[in-house]
């Protein structure tokens, strides 16, 4: 444990000035790490050891100049959280088995419920990420709105929707011709009155629209759809509304994101993603539902083998409302860092992102190669090179292989975008500052006729999201 600890506390002394991408993985080193395990025991330090060399090899998404993809924090405290919660080892799928536990996650999600506006009576589940919260609110409209026959369910999205939306509806049985992808205004947001239409001629020929999406921060630009006209259309359609706010949804904890955000309250399913804007680390999700009766109408089920287990009603059985049935402790790896650093320390520090990605655009807007197609909504700044395409593909190589900095790209309109994405908590001024640095170092510097690109370990790493 001690060996541990100190590997950890290394490991945090030096990731703020880490280079943003590792060195490629060599093929003997990865049979090296493939190794199975031998009969005879090891030694904890050489295996230690092996895990530190091991992670070398990989972009630095723990660290402050991180800002591709989407970045993903990893709060210490979570994983302090998460050595406890593992070490106590207690069952959470049916509260009758830790009780006291499950109470503690529900206050985390009480309390999440009443950020977002969610009446009294709402509820949620802690997952292991949007995706799998997606899954199971497309199961539960499925089946709220559909029951057992869905084959002529349709589902209401835009280009813009993260694809974990149609792979959820594919899982769940919704073929893929029954997924409309409505247009989007310049802006690139849904075009609610071209929804509606798209709704009535799915009525007209005889199919059960039961489900539209709004996305509270597209993964490729942070852009919120217009969540109240989606909402009273949801309303007069008789459609479950899920809002897709993995990136954006804590946002909601500010004064710019709750305005940004207006109209959430009225969903009836939100995914959230803590392991991205709650700065936890990867492999946690939630997902909030406005009537758990629903969600657990979806998925409840039991088995002779369960009888010997006593009930309760409240806290609820989290194994109902999902498809996982044995499941962590996951809770603590929210409460213990929503109460250790207190409520106001997350506001505070999504507000810094929100800051910093104004900074960030204020500040490119006076390069002249550069050109911003949008102004950031949350904390995702895009920009391409005036040159082209091709400029701006070089452009993002040159900056990735400064080592320095990390940045990803995305498609848009047409053309090639290059994203920046504020959201680690590890992320200041200083490290924007020094992103801006490069940015600026590197566009002068770019071609702009056709030549032979550097390639970087990023190089090949333009899809879109996480
Ligand atoms: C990241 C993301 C997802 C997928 O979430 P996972 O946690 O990776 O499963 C869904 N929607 C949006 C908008 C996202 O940014």
């Amino acid at each position: 444990m001690d060996a541990a600890g100190r590997f950890v506390v290394s490991f945090l002394d030096g990731v703020h000035d880490a280079p943003a991408n590792g060195p490629e993985l060599p093929a003997r080193a990865a049979e090296e790490f493939g190794t199975p395990p031998a009969e005879h025991a090891g030694r904890f330090d050489e295996l230690l050891a092996t895990f530190g060399d091991a992670g070398r090899y990989a972009l630095e998404t723990a660290g402050p100049r991180f800002f591709a993809y989407i970045p993903t924090g990893g709060l210490p405290s979570a994983a302090i959280a998460e050595l406890l919660a593992r070490a106590v080892n207690r069952q959470t799928a049916l509260a009758w088995a830790a009780p006291g536990l499950v109470a503690m996650e529900e206050g985390v999600l009480r309390w999440l419920c009443a950020e977002f506006g969610l009446p009294a009576g709402s509820g949620g589940v802690i997952t292991t990420g949007a995706s799998m919260g997606t899954l199971s609110a497309v199961v539960a409209a499925r089946h709220h709105h559909l029951g057992q026959a869905f084959g002529d369910g349709t589902v209401y999205v835009t280009e813009h929707t993260h694809f974990c939306v149609a792979k959820a509806a594919r899982i769940a049985g919704i073929a893929p011709e029954n997924m409309r992808v409505v247009p989007t205004t310049r802006d690139l947001r849904m075009d609610v009155a071209a929804a509606a239409r798209v709704i009535a001629a799915d009525r007209a020929a005889g199919r059960r629209p039961f489900l539209i999406v709004g996305t509270a921060g597209s993964t490729a630009t942070g852009t919120v759809d217009p969540l109240p006209d989606i909402a009273a259309l949801a309303r007069r359609e008789d459609l479950w509304l899920h809002v897709d706010a993995a990136y954006g949804g804590f946002f909601q904890l500010t004064e710019r994101g709750r305005d940004r955000l207006a109209g959430i309250a009225s969903a009836d399913s939100i995914t959230l993603d803590p392991h991205k804007s709650l700065f936890q680390p990867h492999g946690t999700g939630v997902l909030l539902v406005r009537d758990p009766g629903a969600l657990r109408a979806a998925h409840v089920d039991e088995a002779p083998y369960l009888h010997d287990l006593g009930t309760t009603d409240v806290p609820p059985n989290y194994g109902d409302l999902g498809a996982e049935l044995t499941r962590e402790f996951r809770g603590l790896r929210l409460w213990l860092p929503l109460h250790l650093h207190g409520v106001a320390a997350f506001r505070d520090a999504l507000d810094e992102k929100l800051d910093l990605a104004a900074h960030a655009y204020d500040e490119l807007r006076r390069v002249p190669e550069v050109h911003l197609p949008l102004r950031p909504e949350l904390s995702t700044v895009v920009f391409r090179h005036v040159a082209g395409d091709e400029a701006t593909r070089r452009l993002l190589d040159r900056i990735n292989s400064s080592g320095r900095v990390l940045l990803s790209s995305t498609s848009l309109d047409g053309h090639t975008v290059i994203r920046m994405c504020v959201l680690s908590h590890r992320s200041h001024a200083e490290h924007v500052d020094e992103a801006l640095d490069v940015i600026r170092r590197c566009v002068t510097r770019v071609p702009t006729a056709p030549a032979g690109r550097p390639r970087t370990r990023s190089g090949g790493r333009t899809r879109q999201g996480e």
